[in-house]
């Protein structure tokens, strides 16, 4: 697999030496079940066929040093020193994830230090978490390399921990789990309250279908404001209905909510519960009727997300809209919103009429041209070498 040759390659380029092992972790795909993480509710994603590789050799000291094809030079700390305040720029993902394995109970007074050199396929900014691909992989490597024993759903808080306090985004645990617990052809079905997550096959590919992602390369000003305005949103809807979370008001409820908030706190309520209830459909139908049945989950999540919690933008409109109306079985905007994704859930045979349909609408009312490809749901993460 290239990731891994190259990182492999890489490595000995900039350390001269062979490294003693490669591992990766893939990016994921949020089929659906958007903006409920941090609501305690549901989510979907599988792990893509992108991914991130590390190559990893031993050290007698106690330095750290991490570079990537992504960035023009190493970054180098001493155990002693990893702190949240001591990390910054890219180096915080790998090295932050470090600090929070000893956060959660490593004992990191007793390793010895490593060179890693990183190598990655997953698109940087692209709604497709490239960083959960970066820490999953670093800290399965590093787990192996000291170790240290911690399963995945540990592994996965480290990755949150580190995105979270030394980054410094306060984003939820789906994007960890699905890196580290997706398996080849399957969804990870997340509960964010328990965090019990279970692998369930989505059977695309014998049903002849691609999952299509179309990458606007819209990157709104409002990403990390509007983010934040909708948490806020969330919390002071639940505040006022008296629950802990939106994960506790279920369909049948709305018609009080209504009653008691402002409309659009009602209508960003609205959006978490009936997308809850979409992810518990999906599941459900996916069980019952198969991929090909989906469908009218993911055109309604968009619309949710459209209309009632307002995060969408012209372009994945445009390109949800056109995906649909060129025979998609369905089709939404995925991430976070105000830019990044959409996904298109495509007949194999009609996957270049979609792709042809999108860029020609696109290129009509003047966009920039976005990035199309298809995502095969693969294997979380793992040693390769
Ligand atoms: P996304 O997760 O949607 O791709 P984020 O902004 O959450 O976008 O994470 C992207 C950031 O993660 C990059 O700006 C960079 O700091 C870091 N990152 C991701 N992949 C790599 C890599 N291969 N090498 C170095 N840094 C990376
Ligand atoms: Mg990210």
């Amino acid at each position: 697999m290239s990731e891994v040759d190259d990182a492999m390659r890489g490595f000995a380029d900039w350390f001269g030496r062979r490294p003693i092992g490669a591992w990766s972790a893939p990016g994921r795909v949020n089929l659906i079940g958007e903006h409920t993480d941090y609501n305690d509710g549901f989510v979907f994603p599988f792990a893509i066929d992108h991914r991130t590789a590390v190559a990893l050799g031993d050290r007698d000291d106690r330095v750290i040093r991490v570079a990537s094809s992504f960035a023009p030079e190493p970054v180098e700390i001493h155990l002693d020193e990893l702190s949240p305040d001591a990390l910054d720029g890219w180096s915080a993902y790998p090295l932050g994830v470090a600090w929070a394995l000893g956060e959660l109970g490593a004992d990191l007074e007793h390793v010895r230090g490593v060179d890693l050199y990183i190598v990655s396929t997953v698109p940087i900014g692209a709604g497709l978490s490239s960083s959960a691909a970066i820490e999953c992989s670093v800290a399965l490597a590093l787990d192996e390399h000291w170790g240290l024993g911690f399963d995945r759903p540990t592994l996965a808080k480290v990755g949150q921990l580190a995105e979270n306090r030394v980054v410094g985004a306060p984003t939820g645990i789906m994007d960890q789990s699905a890196s580290l617990l997706g398996e080849a052809d399957a969804g990870v079905f997340l509960d964010c309250r328990s965090l019990d997550a279970e692998v369930i096959p989505l059977g695309f590919a014998a049903d002849g279908l691609s999952l299509v992602v179309i990458d606007t390369k819209v990157e709104h000003a409002h990403a990390s404001g509007g983010y934040a305005a909708r948490r806020a949103s969330c919390e002071a809807g639940a505040r006022a209905l008296g629950i802990d979370s939106l994960r506790d008001l279920h369909l049948d409820d709305l018609e009080r909510a209504a009653a008691l908030l402002d409309d659009e706190t009602f209508r960003r309520v609205r959006h978490v519960v009936t997308e809850d209830q979409r992810v518990l459909d999906t599941v459900r139908t996916l069980r019952e009727h198969g991929p090909g049945a989906i469908g009218p989950f993911l055109d309604a999540s968009h619309v949710s997300m459209r209309d009632d919690f307002e995060i969408s933008v012209p372009e994945l409109d445009l390109a949800v809209a056109t995906a649909q109306a060129n025979g998609a079985i369905g089709a939404r905007m995925t991430g976070g919103g105000f830019g990044g994704s959409a996904i298109a859930l495509v007949i194999d045979a009609l996957v270049p009429i979609v792709t042809r349909e999108v860029l020609a609408a696109f290129a009509e009312r003047g966009h920039r041209e976005p990035a199309i490809f298809t995502a095969r749901p693969s294997q979380g993460a793992r040693r390769d070498a």
